[in-house]
């Protein structure tokens, strides 16, 4: 199976409609083809009726100079800009134009991951949308989102989607990654939606599905009182211990 038809089944799980994870066009999904290109969903389609011609090979580069042009910005002539390099990246000039999101998906990739997954699910967002988003990453309700999510993921606030969010993102990926030794699996951004950051378009739906599941339980908490969270002691354990690590394997032997 190809990298492409591997993102295909991504997107056609993801946009199943009984998930409540996407609706209408919302969503992409994206994986890394080597250090320079990417194949990223185009805009306007939706997931779940996404074809290959759906899917845009892009170069990193030009979206990369782009977050790194101090003189590029936000909104009117700046937004002619950002859709002129997004265009300029196609490795196909005859191809789809890429989601504006794309930006983020060449962060997220060209930061060492192997594929992503963008989402807007109902039940994280209701609390991304609520004023306790912070819960989100305030620790781990149950083990096996220790295994699927790992101990630690990352906040995102909110910013004007597009540039403004493309640089916010490389620059907290850098400090979670400076500190943790690795990239979350998810990051969860305010008002907006969730990324999902895998090896492979495989691990990324395991990280979704494991991410709304988290959300869904910890919504449920709050309509009966408070989230009690898996002490500290637990959660090391847990990642730590051989079973667990068996458990992530046969995962990763599943897909
Ligand atoms: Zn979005």
């Amino acid at each position: 199976m190809t990298v492409g038809d591997e993102l295909l089944q991504l997107a056609h799980a993801v946009g199943e409609p009984q998930r409540e994870l996407v609706i209408l066009a919302e969503g992409n999904v994206s994986a890394r083809l080597d250090d320079e290109r990417m194949l990223v969903k185009a805009t306007g389609s939706s997931l779940a009726a996404s074809g290959p011609d759906d899917l845009v090979e892009c170069r990193f580069a030009p979206i990369l100079e782009l977050l790194d042009d101090p003189t590029a910005f936000e909104g009117g002539a700046g937004d002619a800009r950002v859709a002129e390099a997004l265009l300029a990246s196609r490795v196909d000039p005859g191809a789809k134009r890429p989601s504006v999101e794309a930006l983020l998906h060449a962060v997220v990739l060209s930061a060492g991951a192997g594929a992503a997954c963008h989402t807007h699910p109902i039940a994280a967002n209701a609390l991304l949308c609520s004023d306790r988003a912070e819960l989100l990453v305030a620790g781990a309700l149950f083990p096996d989102q220790i295994v699927v999510l790992g101990t630690e993921s990352l906040l995102v606030p909110y910013v004007d989607p597009g540039l403004t969010l493309g640089r916010r993102m490389r620059d907290e990926l850098r400090a979670f990654a400076d500190r943790r030794g690795a990239l979350p699996k998810v990051a969860w951004l305010r008002n907006h939606g969730i990324f999902a950051i895998g090896a492979n378009p495989a691990e990324c739906l395991r990280i979704t599905e494991m991410a709304d599941k988290f959300a869904r339980i910890l919504l449920g908490t709050l309509a009966v009182g408070e989230p009690s969270f898996l002490p500290d002691a637990v959660l090391d354990r847990i990642d730590g211990r051989d079973d667990e690590h068996v458990r992530r394997a046969i995962l990763d032997a599943a897909r």
